[in-house]
């Protein structure tokens, strides 16, 4: 495929080209240009020339475009779930809701269209004031490659419909949905230049847009310590920036909380996507006096979960999405016993079989007795591993669950109202749900403290975030 620069499909400047593989066999599927700093500035130049009258034209017209878009993406919807899981390795069905939530968002933000319009604010004893929204300009979005349609819908949906122009840039590994996502909004009507891809390293094609004096915002989803490097880059030319970054998820589960409900949690919580998601349940702290049951409990469901290539009936989990991902996940459970980490209760090595023979697999992995200071704890896990602590009571699970640089999402289980009251109030998180995990919702502010990130997508506000506000004083 070819990246999309000003209503055209085009090759880098460098005429170099990515091989795109199938995570679950190896095999090739596509190449991509390998894009360079010119090709990101043009792709500004497109954005920027595009502004004015993608600007001008009514918040209702952009959005029946998107509206439009969106009704193509669900009619294709087989199709797309396809190219994703042949590029990220999830299963077809999670594919499937990942490509439904890319329609339902745009639709959420296109229904938003005619809302966002500024206010009129009397003064005491001096008159009235007004403000007025108004787009910033050229936007960029850079996006990783564990959820690539949906996080590309979180930002394009509102980043268009309130009349910017936009260059997103995906993850090296899985540009092929957000190419094609592109060239159906293209023959849904949106005008050329408004939204452009550029495919390429982050560190060339990324920073070159973060740095580029004409973006006025940029949209970051990705690892803390890249969040980081685009901080730094954005606060020298003094761009609105949000960060959406990593996680290290708590669950909480309670004595009194149903126990077949919170083993199906945290099942659904850690194991979906192979484990590659933000919100993730990444640490299990459960109350001592049910850990054994529960143990045993999750043990069973684990060890049924089906692995193998998403494109196969009836698969539970898929291979993780790339080699550094397979081969870090490799790296942090080898020797975890001997080196007292915790107790491997099942899963722990890479699945032997020839349907996984030639993928990124790993066994879902279930792991007991982890000391406090153990990696499984401190890093962000991003894969199919699940580390199990045992606590005395809620205020040991909230003092467990908070002792993290991260703060993303985090869930309670339990029935009663004042337990679940306390974790609302004190658990640092962005999110917090009480007896689920992972749940989103366009209508929804998601988002973290901490070094999960600054700013929130999803919701109304997420609109402001693209919108510039005056405000206009009149003495009468
Ligand atoms: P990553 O940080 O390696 O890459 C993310 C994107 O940034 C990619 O497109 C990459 O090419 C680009 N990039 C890399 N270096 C760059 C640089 N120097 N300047 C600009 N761009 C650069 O992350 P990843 O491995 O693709 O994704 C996994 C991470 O994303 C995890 O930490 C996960 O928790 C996080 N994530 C967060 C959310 C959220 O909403 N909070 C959602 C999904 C994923």
């Amino acid at each position: 495929m070819k990246m999309q620069i000003g209503g055209k499909a085009v090759d880098a400047c460098s005429g170099e080209f990515s091989d795109i593989i199938n995570p679950a066999t190896g095999e090739l599927i596509d190449r991509v240009p390998r894009g360079t700093e010119d090709d990101a500035a043009m792709a500004v130049e497109a954005a920027s020339s595009a502004f004015s009258g993608w600007a001008a034209t009514s918040p209702q017209r952009r959005a029946g475009i998107l509206y439009r878009a969106a009704g193509t993406v669900r009619q294709k919807k087989d199709e797309l779930a396809v190219l994703l899981t042949r590029e990220q390795g999830k299963p077809l069905t999670e594919a499937k809701n990942e490509i439904e939530g890319f329609a339902n968002v745009l639709e959420y933000y296109c229904g938003l269209a005619s809302s966002f319009h500024g206010d009129f604010i009397p003064v005491p004893q001096n008159g009235y004031a007004f403000t007025i929204k108004k787009p910033l300009g050229v936007c960029t979005a850079i996006i990783p490659w564990n959820m690539p349609a949906l996080i590309m819908a979180w930002k394009i949906g509102p980043a268009l419909v309130s009349g910017n122009t936009l260059v997103l840039k995906p993850a090296s590994s899985t540009p092929l949905t957000n190419l094609t996502l592109a060239s159906v909004l293209s023959d849904a009507g949106l005008p050329a230049g408004t939204l452009n891809i550029v495919t390429g390293p982050g560190e060339i094609v990324g920073e070159s847009l973060v740095k580029n004096s004409k973006v006025k915002r940029i949209s970051f989803t990705g690892e803390a310590g890249t969040g980081k490097r685009v901080a730094e880059l954005a606060a020298s030319g003094m761009k609105k920036v949000t960060l959406e970054l990593g996680g290290s998820d708590p669950m909480l589960v309670c004595d009194d909380a149903n126990l077949e409900a919170a083993v199906a949690g945290a099942l659904r919580g850690r194991f979906y996507n192979c484990g590659q998601t933000c919100t993730a349940v990444k640490r299990l702290l459960v109350f001592e006096s049910i850990a054994e049951e529960f143990i045993k409990k999750l043990e069973a469901r684990v060890r049924n979960l089906r692995v193998g290539n998403g494109m196969h009936e009836n698969i539970d989990m898929g291979p993780l999405n790339n080699r550094r991902q397979w081969e870090y996940i490799k790296e942090l459970i080898a020797g975890i016993e001997e080196k007292e980490e915790g107790k491997i209760v099942t899963g722990g090595r890479v699945p032997e079989g020839s349907a996984c023979s030639r993928g990124y697999f790993f066994e879902p992995t279930l792991v007991a007795d982890v000391p406090e200071e153990s990696r499984l704890l401190k890093e962000e896990v991003f894969g199919p591993v699940l580390p199990v602590v045992r606590v005395k009571d809620l205020d040991e699970a909230i003092e467990e669950a908070n002792n993290t640089c991260y703060g993303l999402g985090a869930s309670i289980w339990t029935n009663s109202i004042d337990r679940a009251r306390i974790g609302f109030e004190q658990l640092n998180a962005g999110i917090i749900w009480l007896n689920q995990h992972l749940k989103v919702a366009p209508e929804v502010p998601f988002g973290g403290t901490g070094e999960s990130g600054i700013g929130r997508e999803n919701g109304p506000d997420a609109l402001s975030e693209y919108l510039d506000l005056k405000t206009v004083m009149i003495k009468t």
